[in-house]
């Protein structure tokens, strides 16, 4: 990557929040279906940080992200993306903020089979009427090492370069932040771990932010900050995992569970 522009991105990064939520509430169903998959959660998403975010099985992990991505709406509480406040928007001004400041990568990587690479980065750009910024969309290419494979459709690309297409195509858009929902649940651990350092080096070399759901102590140890979640609140924070710390932290926190 040219290091002088790469430098002049990483100088636009401000410090801050990049996403908060302040006593962040979702209930599902009601009666005897009631579920408080949230419960009043406060939590800080640092500008230009790689955050991980993990718990249980049913800890409330995606219904944070979605919640805080403008995908699912709050019951009560405030969710903020920058200086927008997610409570009270509809859901044409939800797709807005989405489409505008917000990157996506799932862990299925959600391609379309009949574009090349390259178009798939573009696709949702294209959607909102954007155009790419060249030099932004190089920078992206080179770091996620897919510049001689842009004109190749996905059927050519192996499952790890398919995850690299998708991360650039969430980045693309230079978005506020990137949510990463278990992006490396379908690939082999060499693969991931490609994709984990592609994620980090957004954050480090391009002055992205990421967060990222994962249950893999590995996984979240490529984070800055690993928050833990656990019946819907949240139970901890560590800052420099290792994936001993994490691995540690999990089962302290399983054997409370037991003996509670
Ligand atoms: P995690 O991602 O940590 O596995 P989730 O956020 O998926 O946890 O779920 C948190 C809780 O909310 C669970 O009890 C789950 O069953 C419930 N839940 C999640 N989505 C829905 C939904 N659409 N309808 C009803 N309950 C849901």
């Amino acid at each position: 990557m040219p290091q002088s522009a790469a430098a002049t991105h990483r100088l636009g990064a401000s410090s801050g929040a990049a996403a908060r939520a302040a006593g962040l509430t979702k209930v599902y169903g009601q009666g005897e279906t009631r579920v408080v998959a949230l419960d009043s959660v406060t939590v800080e998403f640092g500008r230009g940080r790689f955050t991980a975010i993990m718990g249980p099985s049913g800890s409330g992990k995606s219904t944070l992200m979605h919640c805080m991505a403008g995908l699912d709406a709050i019951s009560g509480g405030s969710a903020r993306v920058g200086d927008t406040e997610l409570s009270g928007l509809n859901d044409r001004q939800l797709t807005q903020l989405r489409r505008e400041k917000i990157g996506f990568v799932f862990q299925a990587f959600n391609l379309l089979p009949t574009l090349n690479a390259l178009e798939n980065i573009t696709l949702p750009m294209d959607i909102a009427g954007r155009t790419p910024d060249p030099e932004w969309l190089e920078l992206i290419v080179g770091t996620v090492g897919l510049a001689g494979r842009l004109r190749h459709r996905p059927s050519q690309l192996s499952g790890g370069q398919q995850q690299r297409v998708a991360v650039a195509r969430a980045l693309a858009g230079r978005p506020e932040i990137v949510f990463a929902d278990e992006p490396t649940g379908n690939l082999d651990s060499r693969s991931g771990a490609e994709v984990l350092g592609f994620l980090r080096d957004s954050v480090r070399e391009l002055g992205q932010t990421v967060v990222m759901v994962t249950h893999d102590p590995v996984a979240a140890s490529y984070a800055d900050r690993v928050v833990f979640l656990a019946d819907g609140r949240v139970t901890g924070d560590l800052t420099a995992p290792t994936p001993e710390a994490v691995l540690d932290r999990v089962r302290r926190f399983d054997a409370k569970g037991r003996t509670s």
